[in-house]
């Protein structure tokens, strides 16, 4: 996976690749689809959800550019594989699932290889966690019809927000850097073209 799927595709962050060449894939998917972990597929993790392909997941990871210290917050918890990514890259991760089955079935997972930097919570994602704000690092693994203006106001200045934008078909995946006190002060670039399951909640797309 690491060098088919991530570094023959442009992933060069090498603290992403040993991190995501350790971590096992499998261990987060039901047992009938372990097999194929590794394949380069986004697959189905229950409720109509999916955990993303590992080259999607290796490049918004790198695109954070994480050192270490990071506070982040991630929006879409599913099966809580991106999640343990970003505990072992960052310092502490905030995670939301609007899907409860799939958030308790994430932590449990995660419980069991014992990360203590993790906190999950159940709700909509869209209005961010302004009790923990500002996040050095959002990320949005869902669809969204516009960047959540909440999302912009809790990053802090220098921050990076990845997040895929565009119809409920498909999207480009976004980078946005909080460039000063104004929360509408960012650079924005174009990652790649992408397609997510939908962002749902106040805003984003209804359900
Ligand atoms: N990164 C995840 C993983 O490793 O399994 C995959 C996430 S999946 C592509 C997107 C997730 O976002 C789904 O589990 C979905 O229920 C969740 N979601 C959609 N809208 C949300 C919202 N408003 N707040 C929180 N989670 C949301």
């Amino acid at each position: 996976m690491i060098n088919k799927n991530l570094k023959a595709r442009g992933i060069t962050d090498e603290r992403v690749l040993r991190t995501m060449g350790t971590i096992p894939r499998h261990l987060f998917l039901e047992e009938g689809l372990q097999d194929q972990a590794y394949s380069d597929n986004p697959l189905p993790i229950g409720s109509r959800q999916t955990i993303s392909q590992p080259y999607i997941v290796g490049l918004m990871t790198e695109s954070l550019e994480l050192r270490g210290t990071e506070k982040i917050l991630e929006i879409g918890t599913g099966c809580g594989y991106q999640t343990a990514i970003l505990a072992e890259l960052a310092e502490m991760v905030f995670s939301i699932e609007r899907i409860a089955s799939l958030a308790f079935r994430a932590q449990r997972t995660l419980d069991s290889f014992h990360y203590h930097n993790i906190l999950i919570r159940v709700g909509d994602g869209t209005y961010g966690w302004s009790e923990e704000a500002p996040f050095d690092a959002i990320i949005v693994t869902a669809g969204a019809p516009e960047i959540p203006e909440t999302l912009k106001k809790q990053l802090a200045v220098g921050g990076r927000l990845i997040i895929p934008v565009g119809s409920r078909s498909s999207q480009t995946l976004l980078r946005i850097t909080r460039l000063s006190e104004e929360p509408d002060d960012i650079k924005t670039e174009d990652v790649c073209g992408c397609r997510f399951v939908d962002l749902i909640g106040e805003h984003g797309w209804k359900d």
